[in-house]
């Protein structure tokens, strides 16, 4: 029979340094009366200890560690078992926790045991990076000595087509060398070698080290056992020394406007998140033609039409079960995606032309096309991270193929901007979605119409505060003709439920390829609007800028 109850306090100190220890990891330091740990960790908390006996190990002994402090509680002692960074992660609370399982513990008669958090080195190395973390991570301890290679490698290859940031703990040591670099080459299989790559030693230590680098480089540099690697996922950048993975706030805010474009009550709803779970149908769901096209949303369609495509054989698939990240990997093939700076802007960056030509690289190609895009053709198995990347760099994506696309001038250099609202709530609703046969929706700033719209399947020229709308434009071939002026001055909040109108009664009722401007010939009246078999000349009343 024991005389009083001896409590085992499994403690992490954090990164090292005095001020990263936690309030209550001290308190647990000063009150226990035995110490164990590793010599080096001894001396890392030595100026907490005031008169507590201290056993130190060398750094396999971790079993006899746990056995000692489980024989030492035992005897009803207070007794600190201390381990770098948080003792639950790659630290001493599974194993004294093991140990005291294997003698049939009962924590009801049995000693106390308290688990006291710290900052793990993925939290404190990432602190010294940036903000590198910030989204889905993991961690991954490279050390084979417990864990069979295989196992590692899976869940190494598992993180990279995750997509997420990794941590490695235990990258290196003198005598495990290989794991780091193999490591290196399955993570090259998913991510660009461009991918940033933080190395960090010593964190908050005396000879702590911060090195940025990247994938591709990284193994030429100090990595040993004190080093954690952090590794970003596809949208992880590097900002003047500093590695930032961003959460996502850029898909929905305007990061360097005060004024949000949507409000408060419009931030959750499903239209505003068209990549959300609510938005894209799901792989089980039946095809385009059987569904209302309005009930889907761009996002779903571009996944439907690259489903599409890998039915037929065009491309190789996985990469449309999952969020846009490849489920598994595949043979290369050939990604088609349609790249603009914005909607009205048609200025792309030195830096987007950059992005875009290293993207395309020695085997992909860059179309330039009549509509202001550019096509980019890519041989890979990793369309998600050309995705990825393509939006980090700001760029609009758009899928090839017979879909909506919404054409816009430039709005005489985005000075006369009234409307661009209007084309970017088209694009929001309508970008992208399946169509019988292309279908192009022209919306040009002002009367000038100079980018053509009044020639295009659906017209929406800006004059006088309101919107002019022209219907069924076939603007190539010898029977080429303008659009027909079906309707003058929609106001703004018409104009996009209107084109919504006419496109859903055309995706509904047109045959299979056919042609707007003959789907609107041949049923004569299209939301309201009437076909006229000669189209009277249109009245264009003033110049650019009127
Ligand atoms: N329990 C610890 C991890 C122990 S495993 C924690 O939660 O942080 C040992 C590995 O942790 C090392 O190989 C290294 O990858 C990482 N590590 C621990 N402390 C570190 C520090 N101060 N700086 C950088 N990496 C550290």
């Amino acid at each position: 029979m024991r005389e009083a109850k001896g409590k085992l306090l499994v403690i992490g100190f954090g990164p090292g340094a005095f001020e990263h220890i936690t309030e209550r990891a001290r308190q647990a330091i000063e009150e226990s009366e035995v110490v164990i740990g590793y010599n080096t960790y001894v001396d890392l908390i030595r100026g907490l200890l005031t008169n507590q006996e201290v056993v130190r190990t060398g750094m396999t002994e971790e079993v006899s560690r746990a056995q000692e402090a489980v024989r030492q509680a035992e005897k009803g002692k207070k007794v600190a078992v201390i381990s770098s960074g948080d003792s639950g992660v790659y630290g001493m609370a599974g194993l004294v926790y093991e140990v005291l399982i294997e003698k049939q513990w009962d924590p009801e008669t049995g000693v106390e045991i308290e688990v006291i958090p710290g900052i793990s080195a993925i939290n404190s190395c990432a602190s010294l990076l940036g903000a590198p973390v910030m989204h889905d991570a993991c961690t991954i301890s490279l050390s084979d000595h417990l864990t069979p290679w295989d196992v590692i490698a899976r869940r190494v290859e598992a993180a990279a087509s995750g997509d997420f940031v990794i941590a490695l703990y235990n990258p290196r040591s003198g005598r495990r060398t290989r794991q780091i670099v193999e490591t290196q080459r399955i993570l090259l299989n998913y991510r660009s070698p461009e991918t940033p790559v933080g190395l960090v030693k010593s964190a908050y230590r005396d000879r702590e080290q911060v090195v940025l680098t990247t994938l591709g480089r990284m193994l030429d540099h100090d990595i040993g056992m004190l080093t954690t690697v952090i590794i970003g996922n596809s949208a992880t950048f590097v900002y003047h020394g500093k590695m930032v993975t961003p959460r996502g706030y850029q898909r929905k805010y305007t990061l360097d406007a005060l004024e949000q474009q949507l409000e408060l009550h419009e931030r959750l709803q499903v239209e505003a998140e068209p990549w959300s779970l609510n938005a894209v149908i799901s792989p089980e769901n039946t095809l385009p033609q059987q569904t209302d096209a309005f009930e889907l949303n761009p996002a779903a369609l571009a996944l439907e039409a690259l489903r599409t495509l890998e039915t037929k054989g065009i491309i190789s698939g996985g990469y449309i079960s999952g969020d846009q990240v490849p489920a598994q990997k595949m043979q290369i093939s050939i990604f088609e995606v349609g790249v603009a700076p914005g909607i009205a802007s048609k200025k792309f960056s030195a830096r987007q032309m950059t992005a875009l030509a290293e993207l395309a690289g020695e085997s992909g190609e860059m179309e330039y096309t009549p509509h202001h895009q550019i096509i980019l053709r890519v041989p890979t198995d990793e369309p998600s991270e050309i995705v990825s990347r393509l939006k980090s760099e700001k760029l609009l994506v758009f899928p090839i193929g017979d879909v909506v696309q919404i054409k816009a001038c430039d709005f005489c250099n985005l000075e006369k901007g009234e409307a661009i609202p209007v084309a970017e709530q088209l694009n929001l609703r309508m970008g992208g979605l399946k169509t019988p046969k292309e279908f192009m929706v022209g919306l040009n700033g002002c009367a000038m119409a100079c980018y053509g719209a009044a020639l295009e399947d659906v017209g929406i020229i800006f004059r006088k505060g309101a919107y002019d709308l022209f219907l069924g434009g076939k603007k190539t071939g010898r029977n080429a003709h303008p659009a027909q002026l079906v309707a003058e001055g929609i106001p703004a909040e018409q104009i996009v439920p209107t084109v919504e109108r006419i496109f859903r009664q055309y995706a509904e009722q047109a045959h299979p390829n056919e042609r707007f401007h003959k789907f609107f010939k041949r049923v004569g009246s299209v939301a309201g609007f009437q076909h006229r078999e000669h189209a009277p000349q249109i009245a264009v009343d003033g110049v650019c800028g009127s």
